[in-house]
């Protein structure tokens, strides 16, 4: 496997035996680079998830270009078949119906196996709802979590709710409008109503809206509506205790007098991990 390459001396684009990864728009058309554009014109082919939503764009920008799909269903079997081709020398962008390919799109298994042949991978960016609501949220946005979409068995969905609730980091989560209904449901037993987010709809597009300002609000919002477009939450992190620094000498105390009254430390920290929601290591090495 060939790791490191440099651009530095990188010749015309685009380039022969090259993956190009190309963000698209996520709903205006406009948003969209002239790099991305003289990609996709000039690749040998294009591999798409659905060719009638990469049509869209090939039409406005008045591109013609080869296109083959490449979706769920069908990314193993076409892995080997685009990586032949790219070993043919032929130069291949990838774009996904949306936003950037492999941000909950497939393109995630076809760059990985690509780089395990030596073969060059190059990302021209492009729009990505997850950062586009992100930053349009007013919450903190330097150092943040992705769930993407939430898991819909329950038992692995509530761990990662749970994770959201004790999370202090702002968190993204795509859903479908069909869903979203239940998952401010889910968020409110978890969070509590008065947790910020936002629920960013339909960005960049006609009927854009942000809707909060917290998980009480949104419920109320959207309670009679029949939810359309597509969505994207952003969940502000839990608060920071006023009191850590306290807490943690309250905590040590706590878990010298539980110690004192015969529990061992192990069964000490499992007690006051569990009663103040905290991992039991943090409390262990109190100690
Ligand atoms: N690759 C895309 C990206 O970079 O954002 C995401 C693809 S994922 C299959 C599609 C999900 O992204 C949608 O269900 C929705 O949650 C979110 N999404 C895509 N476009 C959006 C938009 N214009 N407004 C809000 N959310 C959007």
């Amino acid at each position: 496997m060939q790791n490191n390459f440099s651009l530095s001396h990188r010749k015309e684009e685009p380039e022969k035996g090259i993956l190009y990864l190309v963000g698209t728009p996520i709903g205006n058309l406009d948003d969209i680079s002239s790099r991305a554009i003289n990609i996709l014109a000039n690749v040998s082919l294009i591999a798409c998830e659905d060719t009638r939503q990469t049509k869209k764009i090939m039409n406005k920008f008045n591109i013609s270009n080869n296109l083959i799909s490449f979706n769920k269903e069908n990314c193993l079997n076409k892995i080997s078949k685009l990586i032949g081709e790219l070993k043919t020398g032929k130069s291949i962008a990838l774009v996904s119906d949306a936003g950037m390919p492999g941000i909950c799109d497939p393109g995630e298994n076809l760059v990985s196996e690509v780089k395990l042949e030596g073969i060059d991978v190059i990302c021209i960016p492009g729009a990505c709802a997850a950062i586009t609501a992100l930053v349009s949220s007013g919450m903190p946005s330097s150092k943040f979590i992705f769930e993407g979409f939430l898991p819909k068995k329950n038992i692995d969905r509530e761990k990662i709710l749970f994770e959201i609730s004790k999370n202090e980091k702002t968190t993204i989560v795509y859903e479908s409008p069909h869903r979203l209904k239940k998952l401010l449901l889910d968020l409110l037993e978890f969070c509590g109503g008065e947790r910020e987010i936002m629920v960013a709809r339909e960005l960049t597009k006609k009927f854009e809206e942000h809707v909060g300002n917290n998980i009480n609000n949104a419920i109320m919002y959207f309670k009679d509506k029949e939810v359309k477009g597509e969505i994207t939450l952003i969940i502000k992190g839990r608060k920071k205790e006023k009191n850590q620094e306290l807490n943690k000498a309250d905590l040590k105390r706590d878990l010298k007098e539980l110690i004192k009254a015969g529990l061992s430390l192990s069964a000490a920290s499992k007690y006051l991990a569990k009663k103040n929601g905290i991992k039991k290591s943090i409390i262990y090495n109190l100690n």
